[in-house]
């Protein structure tokens, strides 16, 4: 190994030693290039509609490259709005039933972007503001949560779908501004947030309730219209959801709907929004075509559910201990790390590709299997992973069932 600079300190040791203490751990991860037409089933994407190698998805984007070019050439501010910007705008609004739309170049932007500004311009010069957040939450949500506290608003983490404690936050608050920030539907245990009544709770205590929906856009709620407008709340104006583009649409981007004011303080004070270069003209052309297919196939969502309920029931029928899934996700928990990638490896032996979730992406002894059933799976595909699953039971140290909370 090459010495940088003699007897001074070494950085890049520094960065080997804590990586081989990442994989005594079982915390190494690996990047595996996906093959076009892989033998392996896919129960690890989140193309949960099927819709990724869809050619009308192909030639919407190919029409958009070819029309407005393959980038959006600057920020959404300057020259990174095109007509096709403003058509999935007003497109995603319509579909959802919400006041306005936003599109941004990923979901983690539109989240971090969305918590950060809101809390930014609900505090007021001098009030102050109060941020509750779900433990449970997705990475883009807690690092917003995480830049607004550094900018001075007061970041309140509640248990895990813990109603009294957030009722309790918002209620013994000093603040008069308060956001409550949750997944809809929890990316790993593929478990629904209670959005009603986290809603009933952000009205009753003034605050603004904002529903991340990546999991939920596309798979719940009438043609997949999600979760909060299943609650009856699409027209809420205080409810903010996000949504990203890249699962259910199987595109890129992401998306904030609600207010008109919401979308005006985005626009002006977004820093994810204003600094980045506007979504690319050929991922919103085939996010337009995967809106359009979702509207013509109101059943795709309900199919992709029944799916993922098969194939959590099969894990649990062989002894697994398995989430009970609201979505297209479920996971089958492990326990140690080690575990779950050893299950994941016997999976892929079987043929199934399934996803292997580890600390810090669930809490420390939670590590799982990850799950997602496809709208298009077939009853063969469902006889593969039942094999697979019956191998992993057979190989694996099986956790006691715990009741403790899904990761
Ligand atoms: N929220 C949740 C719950 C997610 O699972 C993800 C993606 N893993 C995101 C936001 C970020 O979306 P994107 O991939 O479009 O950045």
């Amino acid at each position: 190994m090459e010495v940088l600079t003699p007897g001074a300190f070494d950085p890049l040791a520094r960065l080997r030693d804590a990586a081989a203490a990442r994989a005594d751990a079982g915390l190494r991860r690996r990047l595996v290039a996906r093959r076009p037409g892989s033998p392996l089933l896919d129960l690890a994407s989140n193309d949960y509609l099927g819709l990724a190698g869809d050619p009308r998805l192909a030639e919407a984007s190919a029409r958009a490259a070819r029309a407005w070019g393959t980038g959006a050439t600057g920020s959404r501010l300057v020259t990174g709005t095109t007509a096709l910007h403003e058509e999935l705008e007003a497109e995603l609004a319509d579909f959802t039933c919400a006041a306005s739309a936003l599109v941004f170049s990923c979901g983690y932007l539109a989240n971090l972007a969305a918590v950060t500004a809101l809390a930014a311009a609900l505090a007021g010069p001098d009030d102050g503001v109060l941020i509750v957040s779900d433990e449970g939450n997705h990475a883009s949500l807690i690092d917003g949560c995480r830049l607004a506290k550094s900018r001075g608003a007061r970041l309140r983490v509640t248990r895990h779908a813990d109603l009294a404690a957030v009722e309790e936050a918002l209620r013994c608050r000093d603040e008069r501004a308060a956001l409550v920030v949750t997944d809809a539907v929890f990316s790993v245990s593929g478990v629904l947030a209670p959005v009603a009544e986290l809603h009933a709770l952000a009205r009753a205590h003034g605050a603004i309730l904002l529903v991340d929906e990546a999991h939920s856009f596309g798979v719940l709620g009438a043609g997949g219209r999600g979760a909060g407008y299943d609650a009856g709340l699409a027209a809420a104006p205080d409810l903010v959801r996000t949504v990203t583009l890249s699962k259910s649409l199987s595109g890129q981007g992401g998306a904030v709907l609600g207010a008109a004011e919401v979308r005006q303080t985005l626009i002006d004070t977004g820093r994810g929004f204003i600094f980045d270069t506007g979504l690319a003209p050929p991922a919103a052309g085939a996010a337009l075509a995967a809106l359009g297919i979702l509207r013509e196939s109101p059943d795709l969502p309900g199919r992709a559910r029944r799916n993922t309920t098969r194939l959590a029931g099969l894990a649990a029928d062989l002894g697994l201990v398995a989430t009970t899934p609201d979505a297209a996700v479920a996971s089958v928990i492990l326990g140690a790390p080690q575990l779950a990638l050893q299950a994941q490896r016997i999976c892929t032996e079987h043929g199934v590709s399934v996803g292997c979730f580890r600390p810090p992406s669930v809490p420390a002894g939670q590590a799982c299997l990850r799950l997602t059933g496809r709208a298009t799976l077939s009853e063969i595909d469902l006889a593969v992973a039942s094999r697979a699953l019956a191998s992993v039971r057979d190989h694996s140290r099986i956790p006691e069932k715990t009741g403790g909370r899904a990761p």
